[in-house]
């Protein structure tokens, strides 16, 4: 894996036949008690608070562009919808991603696929593959009706894209998937949430929709990624969103890629 271009708000590396650019959507801070089977002393926390940077994936190749997850867009906390920025600086537009692939359907993942105005942010992704199990919690979100009709069910084994493979990684949400690129990178989308949960995997996260399923898939797929050798990317994984990972014992660390 190589580093061919970093700047403030992407960095993206090349496997291949196929490169990887993370997008920051930007930072944010969530409350402590976020984390559930841990107390975090208060150096780990930034005003009591914990660091949330929100990520999304463009996975691009000769056959197109991937997007994977579309960021908060203006429908979360201040300080987060800056995909189109990351886009730009990265040398992409909006116009130019072909399909869309959403790791799971919470806010702060499918709300940019709609622009501020109501309209489709991505106006050429004629595709938009959502999990069948999340497919109607999809629709029930109203901001959402301008991309129902581009809408694609998603199951493991899919590929989205050539060289990009869906596997499921249920438990944060009940059709949480990760996105294998080229057999040898792993986006993981919400996996992990704080590095916390590196070091001591048991940890869940208040929002995980059935925690004891979310903490079995982030073990299975820890052990998974070392056996194989993967490298790993991450929606909220410390900067840059894509590294490396280490086991020592029952705990593991996140070694982000240098240039
Ligand atoms: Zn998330």
């Amino acid at each position: 894996m190589r580093v061919v271009r970093e700047t403030e708000l992407s960095l993206t590396v090349e496997l291949g036949e196929l490169s990887v650019t993370m997008l920051l959507d930007g930072e944010t801070t969530m409350g402590a008690d976020c984390l559930r089977g841990v107390e975090l002393g208060p150096d780990a926390l930034v005003e009591g608070r914990l660091p949330l940077p929100v990520r999304a994936f463009l996975v691009q190749g000769q056959q197109g562009k991937l997007l994977i997850d579309a960021g908060a867009g203006n429908a979360w906390h201040k300080g987060l919808g800056r995909l189109g920025g990351a886009l730009a600086e990265a040398g992409s537009g909006p116009q130019e991603v072909d399909v869309v692939a959403l790791t799971h359907t919470h806010i702060d993942h499918m709300s940019g696929l709609v622009d501020g105005d109501g309209g489709l942010a991505f106006p050429n992704a004629h595709r938009v593959l959502v999990a069948t199990e999340e497919l109607m919690a999809f629709r029930a979100e109203p901001r959402m009706i301008p991309v129902l009709p581009r809408l694609v069910p998603l199951e493991q084994g899919d590929g989205p894209l050539p060289g990009v493979v869906a596997v499921n990684a249920p438990g944060h949400s009940p059709g949480h998937m990760a996105f294998l690129v080229e057999g040898r990178l792993l986006i993981w989308g919400d996996l992990v949430h704080h590095t916390v949960q590196l070091a001591r995997p048991e940890v869940t996260w208040k929002f995980d929709e059935d925690e004891a399923l979310a903490r079995e898939t982030r073990a299975r797929l820890f052990d998974r990624v070392v056996g194989e050798g993967w490298l790993v990317a991450g929606a909220h994984l410390p900067h840059p969103g894509i590294g490396r990972l280490e086991r020592a014992g029952d705990a593991y660390a996140f070694h982000p890629v240098t240039r």
